[in-house]
């Protein structure tokens, strides 16, 4: 099955396509994971998004498209995905149509969560610097300095205020356009991402029950 997860950051995404991948036995595909990595690496692709990503800008359509391109190739995804952060916009969207031709349906399932919890939840995020998962995505033990794999927790760079106000401002102007062009396909399901994140979890495997056994009947 193959699957996007929308929201705004900090929505839980991250959180909720790899609880979803393991369930569906299916690669998550977190292109915000990703560059995080290659700019880490120090890599040419990491070199080039860098200052984008301090900003809290998008990257460009077209170096997003060419690195999910490259991960769609790979056989693990043959059948299926869940892509997390991954069209952010209608171009990427459409760029994604013509990657997934013949290769099944998509679902759409949109976290929404409002920019006030946004905006706190974010200020409070940490992540592990050695695996990068996020520390704590319910508010529980805030006061932990490492990981369970032994990692520190660090703010990300672009979760301070400033930078998460600006993520949201673009997510209001190029990525929530998706969510009407989804609706449009009947591909969109909503989900209110404020509840607790084993509520969101078990609303997602309900959402995606109910279009699997509606494709096989
Ligand atoms: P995320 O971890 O999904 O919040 O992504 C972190 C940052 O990576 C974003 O603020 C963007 O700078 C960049 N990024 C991730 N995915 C995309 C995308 N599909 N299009 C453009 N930029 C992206």
């Amino acid at each position: 099955m193959n699957i996007v997860l929308l929201g705004p950051p900090g929505a839980g995404k991250g959180t909720q396509a790899a609880g979803l991948a393991r369930a569906l036995r299916v690669p998550t595909i977190s292109t915000g994971d990703m560059l995080r990595r290659a700019v880490q690496s120090g890599s040419p692709l990491g070199l080039a998004v860098k200052a984008a990503m301090d900003r809290g800008d998008l990257v460009d359509d077209g170096m997003m498209t060419e690195l999910v391109a490259a991960r769609l190739a790979e056989p693990d995804t043959r059948s299926g995905f869940v892509l997390d952060g991954f069209p952010r916009t209608v171009d990427q969207a459409l760029s994604l149509d013509g990657l997934l031709q013949h290769r099944g349906d998509l679902v759409v399932v949109e976290l929404a969560v409002p920019d006030s919890a946004i905006i706190r939840r974010l200020s409070e995020r940490r992540v592990c610097v050695q695996c990068g998962r996020n520390a704590d995505p319910d508010g529980g033990n805030k006061s932990s300095i490492s990981c369970a794999c032994g990692g520190s927790l660090r703010q990300r760079s672009d979760d301070t205020e400033s930078v998460v106000r600006e993520r949201l401002r673009i997510y209001e102007c190029s990525t929530r356009p998706l969510i009407d062009f989804y609706r449009q396909r009947r591909a969109l399901r909503a989900i209110d991402g404020t509840q607790p994140a084993d509520l969101v979890t078990a609303e997602i495997a309900r959402v995606i029950d109910a279009v699997f056994d509606h494709s096989t009947n």
